[in-house]
């Protein structure tokens, strides 16, 4: 439906879950390489020496890890068109109980890990006069029982998405955020959620959410820039 031919993709937290759709669709959609940074020792689903994948075990939290990590990528690839800020995590609990270190961790991986990913793209698709940024965020944006870090973490990306727009927009660049609701992965089910509940929300696949983020990086998404997109089906 769309074409990446020649165009460089990097996913974190790629290895399962939307990440993985990610990865899949790019791939079907022609890019010229994907690399996926994640914390799993190798990727689950696909031979990383083959097809135009890079696999590159690395916690988006250590930034040392990541500076060379994308010293691999520039090696190999040459440039970075497509960044999917997409690994994140959740440690759930209200907040008049929850640990220092549930705090921490959830902003250390959720904002902190965005962060130190898209400083190491920025000033290579400012010099290329071109690239696409997305941020996931979540319907927890709008706040959620039990999600004072995650919706903390989650909503400081929208504000980023909103003021790196600003700044990247003469230079090209498109960034944007998706607020997905409960989308069926390994994240939701460490949450407890039933999807078989018939008074739950209606829950959306990863695929739903590669589908919109292909589109926002493709050339037809050119003008669209800052914008914060709720996909939930409905939910709010
Ligand atoms: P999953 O937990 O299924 O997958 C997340 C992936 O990120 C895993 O492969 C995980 O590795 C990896 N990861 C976690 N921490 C790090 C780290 N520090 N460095 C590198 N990789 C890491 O999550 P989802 O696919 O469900 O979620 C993807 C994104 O979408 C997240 O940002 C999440 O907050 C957001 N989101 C998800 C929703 C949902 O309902 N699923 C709803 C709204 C937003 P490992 O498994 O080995 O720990």
């Amino acid at each position: 439906m769309f074409d990446f031919t020649g165009k460089y993709v990097v996913v974190t937290g790629g290895n399962r879950g939307i990440g993985e759709a990610v990865v899949r669709r790019f791939l079907n959609e022609k890019a010229a390489g994907v690399a996926v940074l994640d914390v799993a020792e190798g990727l689950a689903y696909a031979d990383p020496s083959e097809g135009g994948i890079l696999y590159i075990g690395c916690d988006i939290t250590n930034r040392p890890a990541v500076a060379s990590a994308f010293e691999q990528i520039y090696a190999k690839f040459g440039r970075v068109d497509v960044l999917v800020n997409n690994a994140g995590i959740t440690r759930d609990g209200m907040f008049h109980k929850m640990s220092d270190d549930n705090w921490d961790s959830v902003i250390n991986v959720d904002l902190g890990g965005a962060y130190n990913c898209t400083r190491q793209v920025i000033n290579r698709m400012r010099g290329q006069a071109g690239g696409r940024i997305i941020f996931i965020s979540s319907i927890s944006f709008y706040g959620n029982v039990g999600q004072a870090n995650y919706a903390s973490a989650k909503g400081a990306l929208v504000s980023l998405t909103k003021t790196l727009a600003r700044e990247s927009a003469r230079k090209n660049i498109t960034v944007n955020c998706l607020l997905p609701a409960a989308i069926e992965t390994g994240m939701l089910e460490s949450l407890h959620y039933d999807k078989n509940d018939p008074n739950g929300p209606r829950m959306g696949k990863p695929e739903n959410v590669a589908s919109l983020i292909c589109y926002l990086c493709s050339d037809e998404a050119d003008f669209i820039n800052g914008a914060c997109i709720d996909i939930n089906g409905g939910a709010r």
